[in-house]
């Protein structure tokens, strides 16, 4: 059993027909960078939670991924951020939903979890703890990015209910691998450390142009996020709403604790058969107990990456 850190960030369609070489390697030595972030504490004898947490802070501060910088737009031009985490050794776990001045939310859910009171907190409340706690606010317009700008503008103009199906060649405007139109983008990442702990974090924007309040899977505890050391930890991207009714991310856990699935056949059982039977499209992130490492999406492209301890950083954005 090795020590090892997934992360993903974000699943969708892909516009590669629209992009250079150059933009592709932009996304691939972002997601090199967080991967080296957590895999160095893995080998350094650090924890799992620590590394799921540096690896979600560094994609929350890049502006290529809808989370803390780069955050997508609500219908009335804000930011709402969503994020938690989950300690697969004690079923610990925090979030926060609908924040709105924090830079890393994640660090957020993390103070929440180790507060230990609550689990989840939302709005004005959560952003009163992160205060309490001195986490570092930023005024609304950190997170603004002119891409994402654009993609608010282009929805608005849309409406709202034609964006999920759209087609991605009809956007060769993009300047992203995976089309930011259809609304798809979160972070998050897995990890099973050197004491053979597991940790999930996920953090997300939520998707564009959603109604201001909207709280989508990330931050629920069972349906983005979940960890449990006698069988894995999960971190999910997609339509929200879909993996919330299929509890995506504890189901791979229950499947591989009821049913005495493999990581592989549950992750497989999830994205693939169930969620499609009610339009969920997306994909996950998990690593089990013993090191194993699935990275499963049922749309054309998910960004991700795996690393072992003292192996090679692997990233890949295309099926
Ligand atoms: N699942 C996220 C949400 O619904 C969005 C995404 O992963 O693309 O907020």
């Amino acid at each position: 059993m090795k020590p090892v850190i997934a992360i993903h960030g974000g699943a969708g369609t892909i516009t590669r027909a629209a992009l250079n070489a150059d933009q592709e390697q932009d996304y691939l030595d972002a997601l090199d960078y967080v991967l080296l972030g957590g895999q160095s504490i893995l080998e350094k004898g650090g924890s799992a939670l620590d590394a799921v947490t540096e690896a979600v802070l560094r994609l929350e501060d890049c502006p290529l991924f809808n989370a803390g910088k780069g955050a997508v737009f609500t219908h009335a031009g804000t930011h709402e951020l969503d994020a938690s985490i989950m300690d697969g050794r004690t079923l610990a776990a925090g979030a926060v939903a609908c924040v709105k001045s924090l830079r890393n939310p994640i660090r957020a859910a993390r103070a929440v979890m180790e507060n230990g009171r609550h689990v989840l907190l939302v709005g004005e409340g959560a952003e009163a703890f992160a205060r309490q706690a001195e986490l570092e606010t930023v005024p609304s317009d950190y997170y603004f990015t002119v891409a994402r700008h654009d993609q608010w503008l282009r929805a608005l103009a849309d409406g709202a209910s034609n964006l999920l199906d759209h087609d991605a060649q009809s956007r060769m405007t993009e300047t992203a691998p995976i089309d930011p139109d259809t609304k798809m983008g979160t972070v998050g990442a897995v990890a099973l450390d050197a004491q053979g702990n597991l940790a999930a974090a996920t953090s997300t924007g939520g998707v564009t142009d959603k109604r201001v309040g909207r709280v989508g899977d990330s931050p629920l505890i069972g349906a983005g996020c979940y960890a449990n050391n006698r069988t894995a930890a999960v971190s999910c991207t997609g339509s929200g709403e879909m993996f919330i009714r299929m509890l995506a991310a504890y189901d791979v856990s229950a499947m591989m604790e009821y049913r005495g699935l493999s990581l592989d056949e549950a992750c497989r059982a999830v994205v693939m058969d169930k969620l499609p039977t009610i339009e969920g499209r997306g994909g996950l992130i998990a690593v089990d107990a013993q090191g194993n490492v699935r990275l499963t999406f049922n749309t054309e492209g998910m960004y991700r990456g795996h690393a072992y301890a003292g192996g090679p950083r692997q990233t890949a954005i295309y099926r």
